[in-house]
Formats: structure tokens, sequence, C-alpha cells
């Protein structure tokens, strides 16, 4: 199997390559078409020009002479051509010998019909009639000078080294953004491995600079803290269910055993306090029991149409009195005028207020303050519990809403069992509505749920 940055760099290496032999060979041609084309405009334009010379010599002298015009061997020889002339009969006056002409740079250039002789005859005219034929030869249909072949091989070696070149650079940067994509790929790869393992500590530390990488790194983070946190969850809950269960378990049978030995005696008012340890071990069973019929989703829920003010008041009167009793001022506050109707199980909505107004209840000391307030902004109804009591440490905040999770608090001092939230929580999903807690030690808490008035309709 191969790893990401092989495959990615082989990809890069390849996609370079096609493409820097494309535009090398494209630019090639191109130049050489091109190039062909002027040597041909300036073939033509010389053709053109001893045509002329001819003319004006047969004007000049008004008839062919031996060396008429000769004086352009030198030029021919030079140039690589060769030049006869010829009278109008076409009965040859002078002419060059072919096998003078050299050859050899031909084999250097890209032309065609190389090394083959062949000639183009061009008529002489003098006031209109053919006085003459000057026939042009050469070895190839393009003729090339020297300089023009090494003008041509230069241009053709810089694009073939800027070809290379480029190469060079496309595989450096290739190999250096391959490792940008498989450096965090990898570990993130690392990271599952280690948490399949069970090693919830890991965490992967280099980011990227890749969006959907550095979303993918920071969710397998997200994932491994969380796995973390419910292990640590799973081993408290272990702990606290058999810390729940032996308690009550210890008094009653310290207490019979007492009684059996005679050492208490059997009076009603023991018996009570027993019963009551059974009856608070029964509590704790029905919790649980309510717990997993919502973690199990076999609930179901009876929905209608609900006024959550109406709800709300009503639960309100039920607290007033128990929060007089413990000299809490409990306030209810309304914004008006406003629609607070939803579709809700109400028996599951009452459990939910009921819940969090009996939790501030008994996290607020005598003399404290609970506040209820019903308002709404533009997606949500919102409903908050507010107290100014013990507050919740920063610690314990993330885990309220777990099962049997107790702040220390209130694990020693105050009683209850961890799994009122859970159950809030599990109530309030199910009506597409979200819970939020915020609490200072020693300032008090406040929990707020809103309702998506669109969900809820
Ligand atoms: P219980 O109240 O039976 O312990 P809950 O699930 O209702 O269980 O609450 C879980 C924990 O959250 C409580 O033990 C307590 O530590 C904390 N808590 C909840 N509500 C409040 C509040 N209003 N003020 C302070 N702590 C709170």
């Amino acid at each position: 199997m191969q790893t990401i940055r092989k495959r990615l760099s082989i990809l890069f290496v390849i996609c370079s390559i096609s493409a820097i032999l494309l535009v090398t060979l494209f630019v090639n041609l191109t130049v050489n078409s091109k190039f062909n084309q002027y040597m041909i405009d300036i073939q033509n334009n010389r053709y053109q020009r001893i045509v002329s010379y001819f003319q004006e010599v047969y004007k000049r002298d008004g008839r062919w002479t031996e060396d008429s015009g000769a004086e352009l061997m030198h030029e021919a020889y030079m140039g690589n051509y060769c030049l006869t002339l010829k009278d109008s009969n076409k009965k040859p006056i002078w002419g060059m010998n072919p096998n003078d002409i050299s050859i050899k740079h031909l084999n250097a250039m890209f032309v065609k019909d190389k090394g083959v002789y062949n000639s183009k005859t061009f008529e002489i005219k003098s006031g209109g009639i053919i006085v003459g034929y000057v026939d042009v030869g050469q070895y190839s249909s393009v003729l090339l000078s020297e300089e023009d072949i090494n003008f041509i091989g230069s241009i053709n070696k810089s694009i073939v080294a800027s070809g290379a070149l480029t190469l060079v650079i496309f595989i450096i940067i290739s190999l250096y953004f391959s490792k940008q994509f498989s450096r965090p790929i990898k570990e993130v790869a690392n990271l599952s491995v280690n948490l399949s393992k069970g090693n919830f500590d890991a965490k992967s530390n280099s980011g990227s600079n890749i969006e959907e990488l550095e979303n993918l790194r920071n969710s397998i983070n997200i994932l491994a803290e969380k796995l973390k946190n419910q292990d640590a969850l799973r081993k408290r809950l272990v702990s606290d269910i058999s810390h729940e269960i032996r308690t009550p378990l210890n008094v009653l049978q310290n207490n019979l055993e007492a009684m059996i030995d005679g050492v208490f005696p059997v009076t009603t008012e023991r018996l009570n306090y027993l019963n009551d340890e059974v009856v608070r071990f029964g509590r704790l069973l029905n919790n649980l029991d309510g717990l997993k019929e919502f973690e199990s989703e076999s609930i179901k829920l009876n929905f209608e149409r609900i006024s959550l003010d109406e709800l709300i008041s009503a639960i309100y009167k039920d607290f007033y009195l128990v929060a007089e009793n413990k000299n809490i001022k409990l306030d209810y506050e309304i914004e008006v005028d406003k629609d607070y109707h939803i579709t809700g199980d109400r028996d599951k909505l009452v459990q939910v207020f009921i819940n969090l107004i009996a939790n501030a209840l008994k996290f607020t000391e005598n003399g404290g303050r609970v506040g209820i307030k019903l308002y709404t902004n533009n997606k949500n109804i919102i409903v908050e519990v507010k107290d100014n009591g013990i507050g919740i440490d920063e610690e314990d905040l993330p885990f309220i809403f777990e099962r049997l999770y107790r702040g220390d608090k209130s694990r020693h001092q105050i009683e209850g069992n961890g799994i009122g939230l859970t159950i809030v929580k599990n109530i309030l999903q199910l009506h597409y509505a979200s819970i939020d807690v915020m609490s200072k030690v020693g300032e008090g808490t406040t929990f707020r749920i809103c309702f998506d008035k669109k969900a809820n309709n």
C-alpha cells in the first residue's frame, strides 16, 4: 500500500511532466513553424531581388553577355544557392555548379526536403516581353544560413532548459505540498489508532492551514476529549451507583443486625427510618429506570398545543409556598403580549420546570432569590430559571447534564441523585430545545432554555 504523500507526489509529478511536455512541444512547434514562415518570406524577397537585378542589367545592356549579373555569383555561393541565367529560348548563358554548394548545416535543422536539390525558374521581363530566365536552385525548400540555424537552435535549447527547470521546481513544490496534506492526515490517522486502543490522552498538536484538514484535526481532538470525558464518567458512574446503593443497604443491614442482636430495640420510629431508606433506594432505582426509558428512546410523547405561560404560572404557584417556607423570594417575570404557544408533551415539560425550580430552591440558602423569566426573541421562546444560590464549580459545569453527576458540594450536603438534569436535557432534546447553564460559585446559577419557534409550531 502507498502512503498519501507518495501517491500525491506521483500524481503531481505526472501532471507536471505532462503539462510541461505539452507546453514545451507546443511552443517548440509554434516557434519552428513561425520561423519557417519568416524564412520563406525572406527567401521570396530574395527571389524578387534577383529577378529585379537581372531586369536592370538587361535594361542597361540591351542584351545578355557571358557575365551579365555574374557579380551575384559570390553572394549565391555564400548563401548556398545556385544561379543559372538563360536567354529567352531557355539556352544557358552562364550557371553555377550545384556541387559547389555546401549542404552540411542542413542536418541541424528541422526543414522539409532536406538534401534534395530543387530549383525554381523565374521570368525576366523587359518592356512586357520575356527576355530571359533565371534558375535559383538549393538543397532544401527553405534556405537557412548558419546564423539562422544557431538562432533557432538556441531558442529550442532555451525552451527545453526552461521546461527542465520548471519540472524541477514543480517536483520540489509538489513534494512540499504533498507533505502539507499528508502530515495532518497522518497525525489524525495515528490519533484514531491511539483512540481505538483506548489511549484517550492522545492529541494532535500540529495545525494545518488547509481548512478541511484543520476541521478534521479539531474534530478528532474534540472526539478524543469527549471519549476521555465519557471514559471518566463511565468510571465515575460505576462507583457512584455502587456508592448510592451501598449506603442505604449498609444502613439497613447495620440497623437490622443490631435489632436482631437486641442492641437496638424494635421501635416504630426505627422501622420508619429504615423504611425511609428503602423508599430512597426505590426512588433511585425509579429514576434510573426513567433515564433508561429516554436513553433507549422507547419513550412515548403526547404532543399537544401548550401555552408555556400558563404551564409555568401553574408550577410557579405550586412552588410559591415551598419557597416561602424556606424564606426564598420566588419571582415570575413575563414579557407581555407575546405568543408563548409551543407543541409539546405537557407532563414532560412540567417535569423539566419542576426539576429546574426545585434545584434552584434546593441549592439556594435561606433568604435568597429565585427568578423565573419568560420572553422571546426572533427565533426562540426563552425560559430562564435564575438563583443566587451556591453556584456550580467551573470544572463541574460541563458535566452537570451527565447521569448521576453531582457537584462536589451537593454530593455531601444536599439530598439528590444527579439524574434530574440528565432527564431535563433528554426531554428538551425531544422538543428541539436547547439548555445552557451559566454559574459562578457563591453568586448563583442561571439555566436558560430556548424553544425554537419554527421547530415547535
Ligand atoms: P440532583 O439535584 O439530584 O443532584 P441534578 O441532575 O438535578 O441532580 O443536578 C446535578 C448537579 O448539578 C447537582 O448535584 C448540583 O451539583 C448541580 N446543580 C443543579 N442545579 C443547580 C443550581 N441551581 N445551583 C447549584 N448547583 C446546581
